[in-house]
């Protein structure tokens, strides 16, 4: 069996919206949170540390010797969970994005024995703050600046950090914002002097947010190295809702070596509108146009998380993705339907809360949407190249492994209750936006009926 390895803890520094330095966003889920600290146990921000500091601190050098022996650390608990799932997990394809460059024998000559490395910071995962226009369902107000009136409304002032400590918010005028405002920290004036040294070196950019194309501190770093000639040796990478697609952004991206842009979806049309409030589908669809006619095309895909309110309706994607008119988007092998990853954390949204009768619909109605595209060759005569039986075979039944491979319907009624009270602060729901789910919801879980 293959070792366990992932590159980023040789090549990657990565921020929180807080500022607060990490391993990569998947380490988040770990009991840790993946966090990087000073022996005095101190978060290292990365406004007040040395890059030096950030790059050998006993964390990431623990973290690099616990892969050199052939170990999952325990801050990488949900990638060692995916690959024993079987599902495509990130340090697959990060290990394929930095072939070149690491492996587990380049990565024993570069370490030392009590895990210090020299080898510059080639990737930053910069999320520079949590403004964003979306107030996604299975987001909060830590990710995003939309989510604080309605948390208001339905939990009272305060909410958990990222460490789950209790942040306040307050009201300056007519708007809500949170009490110290470290959810800003990329809009200081001036770049971060641990930033300002790791974008000398780095090759590639990973943004996401919040919203990064509505973050002024995102525009301040392309423009920062445009001015030290460096934006055409640097690949830039984007989650975004495509809510928005700036001129500036398209404008600047003219000097950059590559531009990837990964494009957040959830659902087509009604379940987008539900669950990422208040985008409208037929918008992001404009803007998936425009970019399907840029100059790059081939660096787009479609970045689809896979939760409790969509797993139902993933053939109707799969069906939208077949017939999509965008051929120019995520037209390639890897990953060739979407970029698909599971949501594990909040466990009230992650599909293994589903009560067992709930999976077992939703099981069979996924399976019966394989076997009918498998018999009628649908998936086999799309215009994508890369689009296969096989391909659609090896995504859903992933994740109908995924889902049955833990029980956590401890947190059904949370969901029920959490769904409800949306509902209510947004006048949307459930049962309206998701009809056919609803009605699996209540056939699964009869003593729910009432509040279904
Ligand atoms: S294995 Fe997963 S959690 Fe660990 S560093 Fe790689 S991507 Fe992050």
């Amino acid at each position: 069996m293959k070792k366990p390895f992932c590159p980023l803890p040789w090549v990657m520094l990565a921020t929180r919206n807080d500022g607060k330095v990490r391993l990569c966003a998947q380490s988040h889920s770990s009991p840790d949170k993946g966090v990087n600290r000073g022996d005095d146990g101190k978060i290292f921000t990365i406004n007040q540390s040395t890059l030096a500091e950030l790059k050998n601190s006993n964390f990431m050098k623990s973290v690099r010797k616990e892969f050199l022996q052939g170990r999952f650390p325990e801050s990488c608990g949900r990638c060692a969970k995916e690959v024993q799932a079987g599902l495509r997990s990130r340090p697959d394809y990060e290990s394929a994005n930095w072939q070149n460059f690491i492996d587990l024998e380049k990565a024993r000559q570069l370490t030392r024995s009590d895990g210090h490395i020299e080898s510059p910071i080639r990737f930053l995962d910069l999320r520079l703050g949590n403004l964003c226009n979306l107030k996604c369902r299975t987001c909060n107000p830590t990710e995003s600046s939309s989510w604080y009136a309605d948390h208001v409304s339905v939990w009272g002032k305060s909410f958990k950090g990222f460490q789950g400590q209790k942040l306040r918010l307050h009201k300056e005028g007519s708007i809500w914002q949170v009490q110290g405002d470290s959810f800003c920290w990329g809009e200081n004036e001036k770049i971060a002097p641990a930033l300002k040294e790791a974008l000398e070196t780095v090759e590639l950019i990973h943004f996401s947010g919040g919203e990064p194309l509505l973050l002024k501190s995102h525009y301040k770093i392309l423009e920062f190295l445009k001015d030290i000639g460096r934006s055409g040796e640097v690949r830039l990478e984007y989650i975004t809702n495509l809510t928005v697609l700036p001129e500036k952004a398209l404008q600047l991206w003219q000097d950059f070596l590559d531009v990837r842009i990964g494009i957040s979806i959830d659902g087509v049309g009604a379940v987008n509108d539900y669950v990422r409030y208040p985008s409208r589908w037929n918008q992001i669809e404009s803007h998936m146009a425009i970019l399907d006619r840029w100059q790059r095309p081939e660096s787009i895909w479609y970045a689809l998380t896979l939760h409790a309110y969509n797993i139902f309706y993933l053939p109707e994607l799969i069906e939208w993705r077949i017939h999509s008119p965008f051929l120019n988007i995520n037209n390639r092998e890897p990953d060739p339907l979407f970029s698909v990853h599971p949501l594990h954390n909040p466990s009230f949204l992650n599909i293994q809360m589903l009560p067992s009768q709930v999976k077992s619909k939703v099981s069979q109605r996924l399976q019966s949407y394989l076997a009918k595209g498998s018999r009628d060759g649908r998936f086999d005569q799309t215009p994508y190249p890369y689009i296969t039986t096989a391909a659609v075979e090896a995504l859903v039944s992933g994740y109908i492994d995924f889902m049955n491979q833990q029980d956590q319907s401890s947190f059904f009624t949370k969901f029920i209750d959490y769904t409800d009270s949306l509902d209510k602060v947004r006048k949307q729901s459930m049962a309206e936006a998701l009809p056919e789910f609803s009605q699996c919801l209540r056939q699964g879980s009869s003593f729910l009926d009432s509040r279904l």
